[in-house]
């Protein structure tokens, strides 16, 4: 019998259907790209990331414009840590509640100063 698959449209590799991600909203119900390039940050999905050097966490949905935009202001981007990548927004913006209550390697939100920068 012929197991389904279907092509990744980032590494191209044709895999077995459950290699993918249901997604509702798209033809077939699967993502387009594969399970392990989604494991893989880059644009299109939302990174928790923290700053060492800032106590510093937040979230975004492009990662390396948000470090260009840091270092612009002035932030050192250095030794940057992406906690976790998510498919929506409100599981991202979860994170990075849950970091900013609870605390991230010794960091605690309400103990500085630091406004959240969109
Ligand atoms: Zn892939």
């Amino acid at each position: 019998m012929n197991h389904p698959t279907k092509t990744c449209n980032k590494c191209k590799e044709r895999k077995p259907i459950e290699e993918f991600h249901i997604n509702r909203s798209s033809l077939d119900g699967l993502r387009n790209d594969c399970k392990r390039c989604r494991t893989t940050p880059s644009d299109g999905f939302y990174s928790v990331y923290y700053l060492p050097e800032h106590n510093y966490v937040g979230m975004t949905k492009h990662i390396k414009g948000r470090m260009q935009n840091h270092r612009k202001k002035g932030k050192t981007t250095e030794g940057y840590k992406i906690i976790g990548t998510y498919d929506t927004a409100i599981e991202a913006h979860y994170v990075e509640t849950k970091m900013h209550l609870e605390g991230y390697e010794g960091f605690h939100y309400y103990e500085t100063k630091g406004r959240k920068v969109g």
